[in-house]
């Protein structure tokens, strides 16, 4: 099947499927919508940390071992920062500060996030549109033992820490969608909306908090499917899991699936977990999950474009026997 792919992601694991997603279709045939809501300022630089994971990702730069940033990053910058005894508590390498630098700059010429992202990722070679979720800000804070924090003071500098209780998304009420977003969800050509294994409380729910996203997505008719971030009730890699234990959720994946009730149609858990609990309106599929190699990234993207693929046919299916019973021969309808 063919047809254009729209993947929701956060940083580093929603990244990582963006990219099998983009090795497994033709060229423009997917759009990645990204969380802003880990964008902060940090020594007067606009720093965009999904956006950039994403494109790394995209682009090939991005360093495997470290988990974010870029491969053979040197650290010039930062020595020079720490000895002036200026604030050194986010990591800034030389060619990700680039970046910052530039986007920071275009942004004071006036120019939108979405045309910098735009700039940047032809720069990098990047065929896949990247788009974040909104021009206008979005900030995530996080709701603690010590009360509010802004993400990265939560995230990088108390290294998620403090026990969360509550999240918000200042600004998300006001912020208007990114209309090549929204465009782009309307798509007649729309094969399947992709929520990446990312961080559901902080990566996918302030994209999914911004007006007019979510009920684009729902107005597409494209199969949604999720994939789960936890494996082995665990995460991979972040606070995912001691998140929802600390909010009084299951450390499993059925805990994430209903996260997107009344959103996704399927969701992919993976293949070493048991069969998660049955949440209504989502069919479960089974896969490899974990994504270490290029390889892990095109298979599971694969297996998750076949799924979306199964969700509509066998929607078409239900589709055709409701229309069967209304004409008086009621038809069977194939368990998947
Ligand atoms: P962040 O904003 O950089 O934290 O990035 P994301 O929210 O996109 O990614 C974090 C989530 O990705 C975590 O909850 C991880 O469990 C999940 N994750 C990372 N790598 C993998 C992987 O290889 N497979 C799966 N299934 N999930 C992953």
């Amino acid at each position: 099947m063919s047809g254009h792919v729209v993947a929701l992601s956060g940083g580093v694991g929603g990244a990582k499927l963006a990219h099998g997603l983009a090795l497994s279709l033709a060229p423009g045939e997917l759009t990645v919508i990204v969380n802003t809501g880990d964008d902060f300022r940090h020594l007067g630089l606009h720093i965009s940390p999904d956006l950039d994971s994403v494109m790394y990702a995209l682009a090939d730069l991005a360093d495997p071992l470290r988990g974010w940033g870029r491969r053979g990053e040197t650290w010039n910058f930062m020595s020079a920062l720490t000895a002036l005894g200026a604030e050194n508590w986010f990591q800034l390498g030389d060619a990700d500060l680039a970046v910052h630098v530039e986007r920071s700059w275009r942004l004071a010429q006036g120019w939108p996030l979405s045309r910098v992202t735009a700039h940047l990722c032809a720069r990098l070679g990047i065929t896949a549109r990247v788009v974040p979720m909104s021009d206008d800000p979005v900030r995530t804070r996080v709701l603690t033992g010590e009360g509010w924090l802004d993400f990265q003071d939560y995230f990088v500098r108390r290294r998620c820490e403090p026990a969360v209780r509550d999240f918000e998304f200042a600004g998300a009420a006001a912020a208007r969608a990114q209309p090549e977003a929204l465009a782009t969800l309307a798509r007649p050509d729309l094969r399947a909306v992709v929520i990446c294994p990312s961080n559901p409380f902080v990566s996918v729910e302030p994209i999914l908090a911004v007006p007019g996203l979510r009920a684009a997505m729902l107005a597409s008719g494209a199969p949604v499917i999720a994939v789960t971030p936890i494996i082995g009730g665990r995460a991979v890699k972040g606070p995912a899991a001691k998140m929802l234990a600390e909010l009084g959720l299951d450390v499993t994946p059925a805990a994430v699936a209903r996260r997107y009730a009344g959103l996704a149609g399927g969701f992919v858990t993976d293949a070493s977990d048991p069969a998660p609990a049955a949440v209504p309106g989502m069919q479960y599929f089974r896969a490899d999950t974990l994504m270490v190699t290029r390889e892990d990234r095109v298979r599971l993207a694969q297996e998750v474009l076949r799924a979306a693929d199964a969700l509509r046919v066998a929607r078409a299916a239900d589709v055709a026997d409701g229309d069967a019973a209304e004409d008086g021969c009621a038809g069977e309808t194939s368990p998947m």
